[in-house]
């Protein structure tokens, strides 16, 4: 099997090809290293090998690696779902929260990084293929969303994230992705001063065709630590 450092840097040449494909400057694209059921060892291992940040899905896993000093060197975010009763662990934990894909969802951050005196980054979450499992604004909502979203004083929206439905083709993701990455450029632009930074789409299989179409950030998983194993 690979070292964690060796599937890094082939991620990050596939990254730089897909960009350089794309007429877009690799330097430009982050690389987060989707951590989650990886000990804090692996997570060392990755910043070590110069991943960009490190991305988990759990207060309470982020809170137990966390005393590990797992994450030491590299920014934190948070990249699940997030229910409200665990906003508190995250709020001025991680330095962007990825996941945010509904109203009340905001106004408990709002509320936390209130009481805390700090101004929470955050990304809304697009649920592009308007799928039951998954949370995330309607592609129809979130531009309304984005801008209700500039009266919470304790928020900044840095950009979207999405995550498409599950496909069996190859590059079935492309459509979603352009989509998400018209409403990115579109919401930026027009209430944003252009000053979205961040449009985080595409996992090991798809991160690629993501910045085909635009991502500016990559979540990957097991392309870095191997497969999960789901106990
Ligand atoms: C696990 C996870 C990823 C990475 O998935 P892989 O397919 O293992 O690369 C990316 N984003 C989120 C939100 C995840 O939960």
């Amino acid at each position: 099997m690979n070292s964690i450092a060796e599937n890094i840097r082939a991620i990050r040449s596939r990254m730089a090809a897909a960009a350089e494909a794309a007429g877009r400057d690799p330097g430009e694209i982050l690389l987060v290293g989707a951590s989650k059921m990886n000990g804090a060892d692996a997570c060392r291992a990755a910043v070590a090998a110069g991943i960009d940040a490190l991305g988990e899905n759990r207060g309470q896993e982020m809170t137990a690696k966390l005393a590990e000093s797992a994450y030491d060197g590299a920014p934190l975010h948070f990249i699940g779902h997030l229910q409200r009763n665990k906003v508190r662990q995250v709020v001025g934990t991680v330095s962007l929260i990825h996941s945010v894909g509904s109203w009340p969802l905001l106004e408990e951050i709002q509320r936390q990084a209130e009481r805390r005196e700090l101004t929470q980054e955050v990304l809304l979450e697009v649920n592009v293929g308007g799928e039951e499992s998954k949370s995330g604004f309607a592609p129809e909502a979130v531009y309304e969303a984005a801008e209700r979203a500039k009266a919470l004083g304790n928020i900044r929206v840095r950009g979207l994230m999405t995550i498409p439905p599950i496909q069996r083709e190859p590059h079935g993701n492309l459509p979603f992705f352009a989509k998400i990455a018209r409403l990115y450029v579109d919401i930026s632009r027009n209430l944003y001063d252009n000053e979205f930074t961040y449009l985080s789409m595409g996992m090991s299989d798809d991160f690629e065709d993501a910045i085909a179409a635009g991502a500016t950030v990559v979540r990957v998983g097991s392309a870095i630590f191997g497969h999960r194993q789901y106990h």
